[in-house]
């Protein structure tokens, strides 16, 4: 079972990992973007842990939807919008349980997944923090190594990909060969998981 200091612990490796790797992000969003991603997620995530810290939420869907507003009132890309979501419907859909199984997590994580591709219209194949995402929630039911695994296997088949969604699109066939910063990210946010699950 998962309680909140799980979720803060995700949360927190989350930001230690996307500070470590901002530069990278950003290098990637820069042929295919306009280089901010790193310097996006970087001011998302510290003021995620610094907010989690400050108000302390004692259930796993309390982390995560305070996660997902900050994120949502921190960030002003694309990228801010799409996370706060996932976090936020995540945490709605574990509702106020303080503890979580991993089958509740992995069904509230697609519930956030597919919450994702509303807001943003993006399906797997366009390019984005999708082709990671869905992957890696299609594998969490065999644990959280095998996730990351997928996550990391999906950010890097984004590089032959065509981008049909966000800013990377109007690139048409230039942002074939690039690989995609969101779905890098996306990465390293479920590589944080499984390091909080100890894996
Ligand atoms: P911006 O493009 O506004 O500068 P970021 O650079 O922070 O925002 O984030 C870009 C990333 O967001 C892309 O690499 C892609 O993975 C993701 N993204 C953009 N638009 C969408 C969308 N409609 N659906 C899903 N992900 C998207
Ligand atoms: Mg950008
Ligand atoms: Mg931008």
């Amino acid at each position: 079972m998962f309680d909140a200091d799980f979720f803060r612990r995700w949360m927190t490796a989350t930001a230690t990992s996307v500070d470590r790797e901002a530069e990278r992000l950003t290098a990637l969003d820069s042929p295919i973007g306009d280089a901010d991603h790193g310097s996006n997620l970087r001011r998302g995530f510290t003021a995620v842990t610094a907010t989690l810290e400050k108000e302390a939420p004692d259930t796993p869907g309390g982390v995560l939807t305070l996660a997902g507003r900050q994120l949502i009132s921190t960030v002003g890309g694309a990228s801010g919008p799409l996370y706060g979501t996932l976090l936020r419907r995540t945490g709605k859909a574990l509702g106020d349980a303080s503890e979580v199984s991993a089958e509740q997590l992995a069904e509230a994580l697609r519930a956030g997944v597919e919450a994702v591709m509303t807001l943003g219209g993006a399906a797997p194949g366009d390019k984005t923090m999708i082709d990671a995402l869905v992957p890696a929630v299609d594998a969490l039911g065999s644990g959280f190594a095998a996730a990351r695994t997928a996550a990391e296997e999906g950010a890097l088949a984004t590089t032959p990909l065509q981008a049909r969604k966000g800013r990377a699109s109007y690139l048409g066939e230039r942002s074939i060969g690039h690989q995609d910063p969101g779905a890098t990210s996306a990465a390293l946010l479920i590589a944080a998981l499984a390091e909080a699950a100890g894996e």
